[in-house]
């Protein structure tokens, strides 16, 4: 028999991860309070539950991949959710991008119940959610981690275990930072070759290959040179990122200088209703601030 796996979650990360599962034999029983995730699921082959209580009722292992702390916090500790009904020994397995304190958290009210969690935030975006190629990073014991290796590998292309429980977020949040200021830096650096009278695309053919070349670099210089800010990854989520990044910080003592002034532009950037474009139009901040366009003559 196949065995049962609880998938809670089924937006624009959770619905192809869903269907991977399903498509590697796994039982699945998914829920989202969103009804027409959960009917897209069925018609893919998932057991669809109307209530959390019927997820916990069939499965052991279950996956939640939701928006941030407080939606992880109502599914899983709220009225209705995971703890209240799952039976010692259940693992959770919180794909979701949240606060590292808040995964520490939510683990220490489940130990007092014996259900095990493992935060597995991801990296990659939809298209690597539905190749199965996503970049994941874990937090826990090791034997959890162990038990949850066939699910990471059905669903990304590298899982690491990085340390105890909230070492997947920070990590997660590292990951963000850096991907946030090198945008930053990349807005920059095409803003000055543009009004320097030099074309931004042959300067990203000349340095993509050199030390300032990137994964970001490749990805967003692109984008960028043909104005197309199409998500992606968006801005709001971004925001949400660092918002966790800077409360961390605050927690620890870390100075984060450059992740501060960059949430200012994300936040200008929401303000002026950009928080569903990708966060590649960090650039556009630039070009408002300079009143010119980085645009490529290619
Ligand atoms: P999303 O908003 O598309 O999906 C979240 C889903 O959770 C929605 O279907 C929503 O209805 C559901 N949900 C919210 N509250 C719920 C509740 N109480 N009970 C049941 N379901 C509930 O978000 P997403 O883009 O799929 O992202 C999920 C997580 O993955 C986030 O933490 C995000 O930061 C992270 N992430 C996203 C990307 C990306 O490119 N989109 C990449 C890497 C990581």
């Amino acid at each position: 028999m196949a065995k049962k796996i609880g998938f809670i979650g089924l937006g624009i990360m959770g619905k192809p991860m869903a269907k991977n599962l399903l498509k590697a034999g796994y039982a699945l029983y998914v829920y989202d309070i969103v009804k027409a995730a959960v009917d897209e699921l069925a018609a893919a082959g998932a057991i669809p539950c109307a209530t959390i209580r019927e997820i916990t009722d069939n499965c052991d292992t279950i996956v939640t991949m939701l928006p941030n702390s407080p939606h992880v916090k109502t599914v899983v500790l709220g009225d209705g959710g995971v703890a209240q009904s799952a039976r010692p020994g259940t693992l959770i397995v919180d794909m979701s991008s949240i606060a590292p304190m808040a995964s520490q958290e939510i683990q220490k009210e489940l130990v007092k119940k014996g259900i095990r969690m493992v935060d597995a935030p991801v990296s990659g975006g939809e298209p690597k959610a539905i190749d199965g190629t996503l970049a994941i990073m874990v937090g826990g014991e090791q034997a959890d981690y162990d038990e949850a290796k066939p699910l990471f590998d059905i669903l990304g292309a590298s899982a690491v275990l990085v340390g105890p429980i909230g070492s997947g977020n920070t990590c997660k949040l590292t990951n963000q930072i850096i991907v946030a200021l090198n945008i930053a830096a990349l807005s920059e650096g095409l803003l000055l070759a543009q009004m320097a009278g030099t074309d931004p695309r042959k300067v990203f053919d000349a340095i993509k290959g050199g030390l300032a070349g990137s994964t970001v670099m490749n990805a967003k210089a692109p984008m960028m040179l043909e104005g197309n800010f199409k998500p992606g990854f968006k801005i709001d989520l971004h925001i949400k990122d660092l918002a966790n990044a800077l409360d961390t910080a605050a927690a620890v003592g870390t100075p984060l200088m450059l992740t501060a002034e960059v949430m200012q532009m994300l936040q200008h950037l929401h303000r002026v209703g950009e928080g569903q474009s990708d966060h590649s139009a960090i650039l556009k901040f630039y070009e408002k601030m300079a009143d010119t366009e980085v645009r490529s003559e290619g």
